[in-house]
């Protein structure tokens, strides 16, 4: 029997947005990024809150995937975003259509679905994983509505594997004490490659003191302690 193509699928795509440049999404590179609708968290502090439905995927992605044509001798990279694009039924077409364009390619996730993530690594169709680590594991349920260890899983296995390089992300919502940073450090980041935090851009921010006091805890916890919107 024939398999599905993602030329056969193209078409069916729809997608809640994108942005046609940024510099801040994709380390180092010039990027567009991809807003897929749909999240099964529900952070306080979401600053994605338009598109948790999945109602709100209503752009035709083969007229961005032509623009992305014309336009990707000027970009090195696209970002596909969201929402949650690992709960999208269409991430592996989307990610091989990118990919016939021959730009790096990078997935923001909040880690629910490891299977996911585990099954793009392997196909070869990113070349860089943003996981977001919310809380340390007694907080999870209460900050993000769902249970931590499948974002464990994920965390475990984007440590073990040795194809792409990535980053876990942490959101300093006012909800979080130093001692969390600490918690999360020691039993969740431990031996990570790359730990960004970044400041909450919808509830109150932290002091630049305050952060620096926060990193100085959290410095040796993976390779790359990086701070972000400082
Ligand atoms: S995981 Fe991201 S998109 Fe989903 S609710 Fe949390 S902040 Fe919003």
């Amino acid at each position: 029997m024939k398999q599905i193509s993602w030329q056969d699928q193209i078409t069916s795509i729809k997608v809640a947005g994108w942005q046609k440049l940024s510099l801040i999404d994709y380390p180092g590179k010039m990027a567009a990024v991809i807003f897929l609708a749909g999240c099964n968290m529900r952070c306080h502090y979401c600053h994605n809150y338009q598109i948790l439905d999945t109602k709100q995927n209503r752009l035709a992605f083969v007229k961005i995937f032509d623009e992305l044509r014309r336009r990707k001798k000027w970009l090195e990279a696209v970002v596909v975003s969201g929402g949650e694009p690992t709960i999208s039924p269409v991430l592996i077409p989307l990610l091989c259509a990118l990919r016939s364009l021959g730009l790096l390619i990078k997935l923001d996730t909040n880690g629910t679905r490891p299977d996911v993530v585990r099954q793009v690594v392997t196909m070869g169709l990113v070349d860089y994983v943003a996981l977001d680590v919310k809380a340390p594991p007694t907080k999870y349920l209460s900050m993000t509505g769902v249970l931590i260890q499948p974002v464990l899983n994920t965390v475990q296995l984007l440590k073990q594997q040795k194809q792409i390089p990535y980053m876990l992300r942490t959101t300093l919502s006012p909800r979080l004490t130093a001692s969390d940073l600490f918690e999360m450090g020691r039993s969740i980041v431990n031996g990570a490659l790359c730990w960004q935090i970044q400041q909450c851009r919808t509830e109150g921010a932290y002091s630049v003191a305050e952060v620096q006091k926060m990193v100085a805890i959290i410095k040796d916890y993976a390779l790359y302690v990086v701070v972000k919107g400082l």
